[in-house]
């Protein structure tokens, strides 16, 4: 028992014992407090992290998790495709729908696109639209193209987020 504690005993002072109860709580809200934003901090530095890593890898030649998508090594709930791409939802979804077109070749971020790729980009736009259409989406949605490590892009394979079905707010995080 700390010196603090003890003085604010029952015996030594009368309202100690209410007193003590009182910072209690307010540890008790402190404590709580710190829990929260411990979770919401370390939810934030993931994302970061494993941009980081990402970037680490970017410009090795080993395939990324899309690849294999594509070439159906593993398994993706693909919901459209054509010769030029794929649409497939998020397995880690950040709205109620929210899925991801990806190119079949491998342009790792639109910062490294080529001039001549403007027909593909504009082409995955366009499915991005219909696809969105096709799930409902009719009230609006949300593109996104995350790049490099400050765009906290996580993996090097160009691919459109489409999030929807429920309000955005702004600024993203
Ligand atoms: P980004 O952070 O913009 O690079 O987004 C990568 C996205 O890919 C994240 O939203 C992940 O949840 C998603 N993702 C990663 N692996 C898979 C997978 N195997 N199937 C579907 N989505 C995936």
């Amino acid at each position: 028992m700390t010196a603090l504690s003890f003085m604010l005993t029952r015996r030594v002072l009368p309202l100690g014992y209410y007193l003590r109860g009182a910072i209690s709580v307010k540890v008790f809200i402190l404590m709580l407090f710190t829990l929260c934003l411990t979770s919401f901090c370390s939810s934030t530095r993931d994302e970061v992290r494993l941009a980081e890593e990402a970037s680490k890898k970017y410009g090795k030649p080993e395939s990324t998790i899309f690849s294999k998508i594509i070439d159906k090594t593993i398994p993706a709930n693909i919901i459209y495709e054509d010769d030029k791409c794929l649409a497939f939802r998020d397995v880690n979804p950040q709205a109620p729908v929210h899925f991801l077109v990806i190119p079949r070749i491998p342009i790792p971020k639109i910062s490294e696109a080529h001039d001549e790729e403007a027909p593909l980009l504009g082409h995955l736009l366009m499915v991005a639209k219909n696809v969105a259409k096709k799930e409902g989406l009719d009230k609006g949605y949300r593109v996104v193209i995350n790049d490099g490590k400050h765009g906290a892009q996580s993996v090097y394979h160009l691919h459109i987020h489409v999030l929807g079905g429920r309000q955005m707010s702004w600024p993203p995080g």
